[in-house]
């Protein structure tokens, strides 16, 4: 196995730090949730607050419920369990305790690789980060020291990573499951035949039964999400847009995959912001259409006033379902 490496970023060593100083003189922890991308484990993520932990001098045990939930909420987001963090009281590294924990983890989650430990141990007025790499190698459980790349802020990940390809199916398999989820809206996948673009894309069809001159009563809008290939560098970039009628199409908003794939960036709010625009994308994209057509433009405004309506009345997006499937 390569040799891992951490990356931390300074913002989550202070929380950490924070949260250590908030239960003085007993062990304190939290869990760990990211990304490995090659031999690095980025640490994206860190969650404290759990309130059931069972906290002494030598001693802390992490509320399982709480772990195993907030865990699922965080895979949805497409981050990984990484591992766990915890304080120690000026003793060093791994204790036979924290080994023995770690061996059990890998055991009963046979799909894990790896298992990080963090422990911030504090001595003095000082502390020290040590981080360790539990694995299985063949059938021998191992335990390696790894080191920490200490980095400004996430951001800079864009500058680490900027050369690496990833193939990306199951991060926009986990996207699609999410953003269903989030929206009650199912995307289609597709990819096209000539080129490498895949795309996520959602459908909906609106009946302009008033519009007595249009040629058409029903009017087609989707959006999508488009990725250049499955196999994508860090520095490509997705675009996000809108289609009408399956002809007129707007680019909404183009985003380096890096601020997705890292977080830096959320897909999903400017997904429901997409749906909530929709009567003014709709509008573009009609007046798109003036030049070829000056006189289906014409009868096309007419109906816009319509269409408003039809939307106003579909709620597009209804962000109180949305929140109560959250809760759930
Ligand atoms: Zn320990």
């Amino acid at each position: 196995m390569i040799h891992k490496k951490v990356i931390i970023a300074e913002d989550t060593i202070n929380g950490i730090v924070e949260e250590s100083n908030r239960h003085e003189n007993v062990e304190t922890g939290g869990l760990l949730f990211g990304k490995i991308i090659g031999e690095y484990i980025i640490i994206l993520k860190t969650i404290h607050l759990s309130t059931n932990a069972k906290r002494t001098q030598i001693y802390f045990e992490m509320d399982e419920d709480f772990a195993i939930n907030i865990t699922k909420q965080m895979e949805k987001n497409n981050l990984a369990y990484l591992g766990n963090w915890h304080k120690h009281l000026g003793y060093g590294g791994p204790s036979n305790g924290d080994d023995k924990q770690a061996e059990l983890f890998l055991i009963q989650n046979s799909h894990k690789r790896n298992y990080l430990s963090l422990i911030i141990d504090f001595y003095n007025n000082d502390y020290n980060l040590i981080a360790t790499n539990y694995y299985f190698d063949e059938d021998e459980f191992r335990k390696k020291d790894i080191q920490i790349q200490r980095i400004v802020n996430i951001r800079e990940l864009n500058n680490i990573f900027k050369r690496k390809r990833l193939n990306i199916r199951n991060f926009i398999d986990n996207l699609s499951k999410n953003i269903e989820v989030h929206t009650g809206k199912t995307f289609i996948h597709s990819q096209s035949n000539q080129l490498k673009n895949y795309k996520l894309c959602y459908e909906e069809i609106y009946d302009l039964h008033n519009s007595e001159s249009m040629s058409k009563n029903k009017i087609v809008y989707s959006v999508f999400i488009k990725f250049p290939d499955l196999n994508i560098s860090m520095a490509d970039k997705i675009s996000i847009g809108v289609t009408l009628d399956h002809k007129f199409t707007r680019i909404v908003e183009e985003i380096p995959f890096s601020d997705i794939f890292f977080n830096i960036v959320e897909l999903l709010p400017k997904i429901k912001n997409i749906f909530n625009k929709s009567q003014y994308y709709i509008k573009i994209l009609l007046h798109s259409d003036d030049k070829q057509e000056n006189n289906d433009f014409k009868n096309r405004l007419k109906i816009v006033n319509i269409i408003f309506s039809t939307l106003k009345s579909l709620s597009v997006f209804n962000i109180h379902n949305a929140k109560a499937k959250n809760v759930n």
